[in-house]
């Protein structure tokens, strides 16, 4: 009697031993099966879900906006590219034009105003620059700045837009393919004459006085033309555009245009 009591009052506690034993019994053999009918057979209860590196990024306090910071000054460490300290590799000719590195951006120097543009140049170049138009002035010729550093990517622009008018070949027989301009180095220059800015970037600017004082004297300065008539490179005749060799480092980036050019 004492047995049958005992069963009576804990008969709740053996069925529920048996049924958990049965649970651990399928579970473990696969079937994953539970007790509780609200359960679904292959239900998961969900872990708590952690945030990806992304959402950690997005989630983490967003630095300081700095608005005194142009973004244009930001790219070159976004997308870095040869600099003169580290020379690209040797690269072959394209459509007439010899590869050139991109000056580092930091190094270069203003030389001037062109219309609202800040134009400037390599140090040494600048330098030179400088103690020319100076000469000149004293001679009563004005020689002005029109174009001297160029980035790859306005180089890009510029060629993108010509090749639309010219085609490919016509293009480069007037604007170097981004990557190919010497103004990419900071040792080339576009100059005018500030007394008749109307002959700016045309043949006709090689009877202005300033090309006419700078056929005789720029070489005194380091400058030479870079692009004469009937040049093999096939470039049109460029009386505006100079180039500074009076550097060591000028002198070797320009040495295979000035042997082939
Ligand atoms: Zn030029």
């Amino acid at each position: 009697m004492r047995i049958l009591s005992w069963l009576r009052s804990h008969a709740l506690l053996i069925v529920a031993l048996t049924s958990f034993s049965w649970v651990i019994a399928l579970n473990y053999s696969g079937l994953h099966l539970s007790v509780g009918a609200s359960v679904e057979p292959t239900a998961i209860s969900p872990l708590p879900t952690r945030p990806n590196s992304a959402q950690l990024l997005l989630k983490s306090p967003a630095p300081a906006p700095t608005p005194s910071t142009p973004a244009s000054s930001l790219l070159p460490g976004l997308r870095p590219r040869p600099s003169l300290n580290t020379p690209s590799p040797k690269a072959s000719p394209k459509l007439g034009h010899f590869p050139y590195p991109q000056a580092e951006l930091t190094t270069l120097v203003v030389v001037g105003k062109y219309g609202g543009r800040v134009e400037k140049l390599a140090p040494e170049a600048a330098i030179a620059w400088q103690q020319m138009v100076s000469a000149a002035k004293a001679s009563k010729v004005s020689i002005v700045p029109i174009s001297g550093f160029r980035s790859i990517d306005e180089q890009a622009m510029l060629f993108r837009d010509r090749v639309r008018r010219r085609g490919l070949e016509g293009a480069a027989r007037s604007v170097a393919p981004p990557g190919y301009s010497e103004h990419h180095t900071g040792y080339a220059i576009d100059v005018g004459d500030g007394r008749a800015p109307y002959l700016d970037i045309s043949q006709a600017f090689a009877r202005s006085s300033a090309f006419q004082w700078m056929a005789k004297n720029a070489k005194k300065f380091g400058f030479e033309l870079s692009f004469r008539p009937n040049n093999a490179q096939r470039v049109i005749y460029e009386p505006w555009h100079w180039r500074f060799v009076g550097s060591e480092q000028a002198l070797r980036l320009f040495a295979t245009a000035r042997e082939q050019g």
